[in-house]
């Protein structure tokens, strides 16, 4: 799982550039549509690393440029016969920050002439296939649609027009070993003895589609100073059933000043876990004692995570039952959200939260909420406690965007709990609530086409329902109401552990029809975001290939 924070679906972006050659209609747009991305250099202190570390960067990310390569397929297809047919540079660069010609930050409408609407099932499944399709030939197969559902195949059809599944490591062979080559590679520079044996571990799992054991290793890792997490990882581009995973990599540098500030707060675990506001039955299982928080420099993204938005802190493995033997880890990456909340974060706010609470909105309150966000989707249940399988199972294609606004929710209940009982010295909770909600506005921006934002709108409208903050209708200025957002934190926090643990397919989708749409005030607030020429988010400068 993983956070993003960009922002929105506006397409009236009036901004002042390219107007010296009064360029046609269509390439203007194209600009303002690149103008939604302010670009950046994610930087680090690399006099930090030993020499070897050094040596490993480019090997590193040489796997990770294959990963760029893989999403591409994934998300579209031949990404070099569409970059042929476009010939305007502003095009040519939207499209390869959007890993195709959809518009990611708008639904994914499309923005090349002539192309159609994106398939839901990305490049997963064939592009004609519908579901009913798929669950006929899932019930139809002899492993119980084993294969079918699998996140690591691809759906494809065989010579007779039925559908079949494709193990990646066999779809993907030729470059996967190039992948895994480049971390061996690096394993042998590898003077942590930790990274070595994820680094073998996590090639040989490139290559047969086995990530557990690589999972397991890359939990017992502990004292690296590189990092880097590669593979097909999150289902987000699988819009159709949320099945099918897809390739991404970070490689990073961990802050280890930073880390030890971290340290404590997964010790406190399995108190938070105790302490949610739910009956027993939703809170009985443990969330690993092994957990681990740390802060990271990020110095490259490929491949999902780099596509449209950027992610700023990721909870890691997603496999279940790794999250059950060894608790999850939670990676801050810290340049990268410094650089969204000086680019974004502070310019939203100072349009949409009232000028006496704008001096509430703070880096570290930002990084607080960011982290325990992270913390909590390892909190609450993981299998349903009505005997339907885990909540991701049983909750389907519904099931990120409730489980993002689980971790966003329950995240603020932590930061409130842990700030009543004096253990976040110096923290005020008001810092915490007026950056999450100026944070809202900004991760709507978004786009309702992702779980970030749907989960977004949802907790806009729930809190807005509840009185837990108001609005001028003078100056669009909103106000934090203290003592009614704790309430509305504790109330849908509730909510939505009890719909998971149910795995209440249906509720939650009720849950989002009545609480999960877009209002006309808040269209016309996040207009005045777009007209103020607020990026949505940020593109990364990161070099020359490595070959
Ligand atoms: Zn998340």
């Amino acid at each position: 799982m993983r956070t993003r924070l960009p922002l929105l679906a506006v397409s009236l972006l009036l901004l002042g550039c390219g107007r010296i050659e009064r360029p046609p209609a269509e390439e203007s747009k194209m600009k303002q549509r690149l103008a939604k991305y302010t670009e950046v250099k994610l930087e680090t202190d690399l006099s930090l690393l030993t020499e070897k570390e050094r040596q490993m960067i480019p090997l590193l990310k040489r796997a990770a440029e294959v990963m760029d390569e893989l999403f591409w397929i994934q998300a579209y297809g031949d990404k070099l016969t569409l970059l042929a047919k476009v010939q305007d540079p502003d095009a040519r660069r939207f499209v390869q920050i959007n890993y195709g010609p959809w518009d990611r930050l708008e639904g994914d409408a499309p923005f090349i002439d002539g192309v159609g609407p994106k398939p839901p099932g990305a490049n997963f499944y064939p592009a004609d296939m519908t579901k009913d399709e798929f669950e006929a030939a899932v019930a139809a197969s002899k492993d119980g649609g084993r294969a079918m559902k699998s996140l690591y195949t691809v759906v494809r059809r065989d010579a007779d027009g039925a559908l079949a599944a494709e193990p990646y490591h066999q779809a993907y062979g030729m470059l996967l070993k190039v992948a895994a080559a480049a971390l061996r590679d690096a394993a042998k520079l590898a003077e942590d003895a930790g990274l070595r044996r994820y680094l073998n571990l996590r090639a040989d799992a490139l290559l047969t589609d086995n990530y557990q054991p690589s999972d397991l290793a890359w939990m017992d890792m502990k004292t690296n100073t590189l990092d880097i997490v590669i593979g097909p990882i999150e289902t987000y581009e699988d819009k159709l059933f949320g099945y099918k995973a897809a390739y991404e990599a970070y490689v990073l540098v961990k802050d280890k000043e930073w880390s030890r500030r971290l340290e404590k707060y997964a010790a406190m675990l399995p108190a938070l876990q105790r302490g949610l506001p739910v009956p027993d039955a939703y809170k009985k299982e443990s969330p690993g004692a092994d957990s681990d928080l740390n802060a990271y420099d990020a110095i490259y993204y490929a491949g999902d995570c780099n596509a449209g938005s950027k992610t700023i802190a990721i909870n890691l493995p997603n496999d279940e039952e790794v999250q059950l033997k060894k608790g999850t880890r939670r990676l801050q990456l810290k340049n990268s959200m410094r650089a969204k909340f000086d680019k974004i974060l502070m310019p939203v706010a100072g349009v949409v939260i009232a000028e006496d609470q704008r001096p509430h909105v703070k880096f570290d309150a930002f990084f607080a909420n960011t982290m325990f966000h992270e913390v909590a989707h390892g909190l609450g249940v993981k299998k349903t406690i009505a005997g339907k399988g885990t909540v991701r199972e049983a909750l389907k294609d519904r099931f990120s965007s409730l489980e993002e606004a689980k971790a966003d929710i329950l995240g603020l209940y932590m930061v409130t709990r842990l700030i009543e009982q004096g253990e976040l010295p110096g923290a005020v909770l008001m810092d915490n609530y007026a950056t999450f909600l100026a944070g809202i506005f900004r991760s709507i921006r978004f786009g309702a086409s992702s779980a970030h934002g749907k989960a977004n709108l949802l907790e806009f409208n729930f809190f807005e329902k509840n009185g837990a903050f108001t609005r001028d209708p003078q100056t669009g200025a909103h106000r934090v109401e203290l003592d009614k957002m704790k309430a509305a934190v504790n109330d849908l926090s509730a909510r939505i552990i009890q719909l998971q643990g149910d795995g209440d397919y249906a509720g939650v989708g009720r849950l989002f029809d009545d609480m999960g749409l877009m209002g006309a005030q808040l269209q016309s607030d996040l207009n005045r975001l777009a007209r103020a020429s607020i990026p949505v988010d940020i593109v990364l400068d990161q070099g020359a290939p490595t070959k």
